[in-house]
């Protein structure tokens, strides 16, 4: 179900604008209509009235919790089931995060990712990446959405921007604490860009994963060709335009774009940007080839690159919200194994 399907039926049930605000509101905050002194009943016309329990069915059903695998620093990987039985990954975050997929699979391919190998099954509709959120927040209070999940979200653009405007606005979450997650596309700059003063804007991550173009092709298949350079260049108009510095995600792969050159390569891009460098040590997959580096070598890589002048958080991937991280609950249900 797409948001814009919802709003038509909601004014076919004879919702005026407040009232389909509000029970899309109701939705994605998780809230009973009947909270408060004033009952539904008091208010809503009464076709959307009988009608309302067999919709919140319906919603309910876009996302439905089939599993929470708890990590030891708060967070929890949630396997999450959709109406025709398909699934996908959505990650509680410590610090009221949360990250959610846009995407049944995906078609970049990126080599050290495991939904990456399947494909691209289906896009999620806007609605069942809303329904992400509404399903998390029925477990726990949610103030930050990262789209980091499965997916591309830069090839479902239509959808992902259409939840984010909801989430931005009866959703409740700040603008800058929803944040687009893409290998970087042209299509995305151009539609971030576009975006009037009054529509949501959200802030930006970019995977970078290495300075050097010919590895990232590797890496990242079938990603758009755009060379590190474009990418920040193109980034940093963003970050000036929207008042956010930009994300640059690195996947630490050891012995793969963790030495001095591309310590050197990230200087040369990243040094006096509007940036923030999240550098990930890779969350060791058994049936792929990269390893994850020792702590103390990630730990060292950021201290370096700090003192050279470029922002770097070194951030676990326990919490999984990270590219690569996913897929592999997905990917263990869909091989029959327990989880
Ligand atoms: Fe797709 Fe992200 Fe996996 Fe790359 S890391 S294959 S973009 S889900």
């Amino acid at each position: 179900m797409h948001i814009d399907t919802l709003r038509q039926r909601l004014r076919a049930l004879g919702a005026l604008p407040k009232h389909e605000q509000r029970v899309l509101r109701d939705w994605v905050q998780a809230l009973p209509h009947d909270r408060g002194r004033r009952r539904p009943e008091h208010f809503l016309p009464l076709a959307l009235r009988e009608a309302l329990p067999a919709l919140d069915a319906e919603l309910q059903g876009l996302a439905r919790l089939i599993s929470e695998h708890p990590g030891e620093d708060g967070s929890a990987r949630l396997l999450v089931g959709l109406a025709d039985g398909q699934t996908v990954e959505s990650v509680l975050l410590p610090r009221e995060g949360l990250c959610v997929s846009s995407q049944v699979g995906c078609a970049v391919g990126c080599q050290f990712c495991m939904t990456g190998r399947e494909g691209l099954i289906r896009q999620l509709s806007s609605g069942e990446i809303v329904a992400q959120l509404a399903l998390a927040r029925r477990l726990r209070p949610v103030k930050k959405v990262v789209f980091m999940g499965m997916g591309e979200p830069a090839h479902n653009l239509d959808n992902v921007l259409e939840a984010i405007e909801l989430m931005g606005t009866v959703g409740n979450i700040g603008h800058k604490n929803l944040v687009f997650s893409t290998v970087g596309d042209p299509r995305v700059f151009e539609r971030l860009h576009a975006l009037g003063p009054d529509e949501v804007k959200p802030a930006l991550a970019l995977s970078l994963h290495t300075s050097k173009a010919a590895l990232r092709e590797q890496l990242l298949p079938r990603a758009p060709r755009i060379a590190p350079d474009e990418l920040v260049e193109a980034g940093e108009a963003y970050a000036r335009a929207s008042g956010y510095p930009i994300q640059y995600q690195w996947t630490l792969l050891d012995g793969v774009n963790d030495g001095e050159d591309e310590l050197d390569g990230i200087v040369r891009l990243l040094k006096g940007r509007y940036a923030i460098l999240n550098m990930i040590p890779y969350n060791t997959i058994p049936d792929l080839a990269f390893r994850r580096p020792s702590w103390d070598k990630a730990r060292e890589i950021a201290r370096r690159l700090h003192q050279r002048g470029v922002l770097t958080k070194l951030r676990d991937s326990a919490g999984q919200d990270v590219d690569g991280g996913c897929g592999q609950l997905r990917a263990r249900e869909a091989k029959g194994r327990s989880i």
